[in-house]
């Protein structure tokens, strides 16, 4: 191997990734006087993030009645009893002081008449325990949400003198001998450098992994990083069956076209004209939850009613709505769909399709981002030092389903908490722990392999076959034998990932070493995908299994743990919390109210 020269740089903190969760947790860190460096492989404000459109959840009750509780109900129904109801507890509870939060930070929300944050309609969110009328919970700005927390985040990071590494990959996690976190191994991609990054605590907030699919609406830099660090520790990842299919991506160029279209009154269509969601959701139709949209256009699809040439897709509508609504809510979506789709909205309907959106699943964490390692026996045993916040963790507030403008709250809820509990055992300015050499010869090690790679296949070729086998037997639809086939396939793709080829042996943008190690991280996240979904013999949330088409509550409500091990994957279960944070005399919620229940919408 060759010799790496390396920088050491010590802090209090440091977190992976700037999106919004790893900026909400450096800020908070800062603010609370830990020295805390962010490092990041893309410049801060051109995280995934940018891009969410449609809104952030809070019970601000600004449009008409809100109440937390009701917003906590519409979450617990939408993970399909999967979700952990302390966490779901602590979301709904805190979201709208964290919105308030960004409020006073400087986020440019769009307002209502009298000057307050603007809120819209979003699936699955309701009033009066999924009794009443939807309700207005999503605050907007614009359908450019993302892009203005993230920029609002990000200035007053600089502002509180976070320090950041931008353009500077995390490879590895160095651990201790008892499993405790000390540190990351980064690559400058500029200038070719490595460094060293030692803390009291490390922070994974590195983003989700659409892209083991082969048609996602997420940035291509969503690889899974944080997972891929994890796992190669020995750690497992949590309910990774789990993956989000958004109603309404653009037909083709995958793009993104928000919840809020649907939310400010838009339709689907199939080739027959007809509105057919108001047939499978007659109460909340074009709103109903995104794994239920999903599977229905599916199913039109499926039985000859698409539309198109190939009758392979659906049509959304929005050319009623007033040409205000369009200009003012509405401005992003009338431009991508013009150019990725060649439409003129307020004329003609946007060809759409499920596509791959989110992921449910990732690196176990209790509601502070504290990350699990757990036994048989203590099902919450913490990783000490390790934090997973964001798209990467799993708190798990979404189980087998997230709500729409439920993650962006996630990101700030849980950035935010994670500084509170890191402020709480973190004492600033003390000595960090030695890294041992072992943990850094990994590292480096599996750097330079990668590096000097020289099998037969290139890593392009290897990530698309991995791509569209996901694509084909992990999909809206799932069932014994393509679940079957698909652990197959990954586990042959998995297979070559010691003949890859590299071709740049450079240490200075070498992207396809970036790409390579994406691919590392890519491949333990999608095995575990299609692993866990395999084994789960029940339909819940967003994994529907047609053999087995019933939730089953009894045998399968509870959380899958994957250890990834190469080619191997072992699956081991945790028990759901099942107890809130409080009790109807605390103020907190009826148990009663959030017993399982069929989920119909
Ligand atoms: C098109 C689109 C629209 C969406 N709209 C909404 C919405 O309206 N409402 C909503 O609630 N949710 C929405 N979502 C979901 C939500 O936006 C994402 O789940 C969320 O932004 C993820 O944020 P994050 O901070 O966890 O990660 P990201 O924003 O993806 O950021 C990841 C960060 O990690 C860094 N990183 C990753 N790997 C490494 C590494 N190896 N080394 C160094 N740095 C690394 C990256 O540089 C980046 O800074 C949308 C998602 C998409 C794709």
């Amino acid at each position: 191997m060759a010799a790496y020269s390396y920088e050491t740089h010590a802090y209090d903190v440091v977190v992976v990734g700037a999106g919004g969760a790893g900026l909400r947790a450096t800020l908070g860190m800062v603010e609370r006087g830990l020295k805390t460096a962010c490092i990041t492989k893309v410049f801060p404000t051109r995280s995934h993030t940018v891009a969410a459109q449609g809104g952030i959840a809070a019970s601000l009750g600004n449009m008409g009645p809100d109440h937390w509780q009701w917003h906590m109900y519409d979450t617990v129904k939408g993970s399909d009893w999967l979700g952990d109801m302390d966490a779901m507890e602590y979301l709904a509870r805190e979201a709208p002081k964290a919105v308030y939060e960004l409020d006073h930070y400087g986020v440019p929300f769009s307002r209502t008449e009298e000057g307050k944050i603007y809120q819209r309609p979003f699936g699955g969110h309701t009033t009066e325990f999924g009794e009443g009328p939807p309700v207005q919970r999503t605050c907007a700005a614009a359908d450019r949400t993302g892009h203005a927390i993230l920029h609002t985040l990000y200035g007053q990071s600089v502002k509180q003198k976070a320090e950041f590494y931008v353009e500077y990959f995390a490879t590895d996690l160095l651990m201790g001998p008892e499993g405790d976190c000390r540190g990351v191994v980064a690559w400058n991609l500029a200038d070719g450098t490595i460094h060293v990054f030692t803390g009291k605590m490390v922070v994974l907030a590195t983003g989700g992994y659409g892209r083991a699919y082969f048609s996602a609406t997420s940035a291509h830099t969503c690889t899974g990083d944080g997972g891929g660090m994890v796992a190669r520790q020995g750690l497992p990842l949590q309910d990774m069956e789990f993956v989000q299919f958004h109603p309404t991506g653009i037909y083709g160029a995958g793009c993104l076209i928000t919840e809020g279209a649907r939310g400010e009154g838009g339709y689907l269509t199939n080739s027959e004209g007809e509105r057919f969601m108001e047939r499978y959701a007659p109460t909340y139709k074009d709103l109903a939850s995104r794994d239920v949209v999903s599977r229905c256009m599916t199913l039109e699809i499926r039985e000859g009613r698409g539309v198109g040439k190939r009758k392979d897709h659906i049509h959304l509508n929005l050319s009623h709505l007033p040409p205000e609504t369009l200009h003012e809510r509405l401005p992003g979506i009338t431009e991508s769909a013009r150019i990725f789709a060649g439409v003129d909205l307020t004329k003609e309907p946007i060809p759409v399709l499920p596509t791959v959106h989110y992921n449910m699943g990732g690196i176990p964490t209790n509601y502070w981002g504290e990350v699990l390692n757990p036994t048989a026996d203590d099902p919450d045993r913490l990783a000490p030092g390790l934090m997973a916040v964001g798209e990467a963790g799993c708190a798990s507030v979404h189980g087998a389903n997230r709500l729409g403008s439920n993650s962006l709250i996630d990101l700030v809820v849980f950035g935010r908490a994670a500084a509170i509990r890191a402020a709480e055992i973190v004492t600033p300015g003390t000595a960090n722990p030695d890294i041992p050499k072992e943990a850094l010869d990994y590292a480096l090690g599996r750097f330079d392999a990668l590096r000097h790679a020289k099998g037969h296949v290139p890593t392009a070729a290897l990530r698309e076959e991995m791509q569209r086998a996901m694509q084909e037997d992990a999909a809206v639809f799932r069932a014994s034998d393509t679940l079957a086939q698909g652990v197959r396939r990954m586990t042959a793709v998995a297979g070559r990932m010691d003949d890859l080829r590299v071709s740049d042996r450079g240490m200075i943008w070498n992207t396809d070493l970036v790409e390579t190690l994406e691919l590392t991280n890519l491949m333990p996240s999608a095995l575990a995908t299609i692993v866990s979904a395999e084994a789960r013999k029940e339909s819940r949330g967003a994994h529907a299994h047609e053999d087995f088409p019933e939730r089953d509550d009894v045998n399968w409500r509870k959380h899958t743990l994957s250890y990834v091990r190469g080619t191997e994957v072992e699956l081991a279960y945790r028990p759901v919390h099942t107890e809130a944070l409080s009790t109807p005399e605390q103020g907190g919620i009826d148990p009663k109210k959030v017993a399982p229940k069929a989920r119909v919408y």
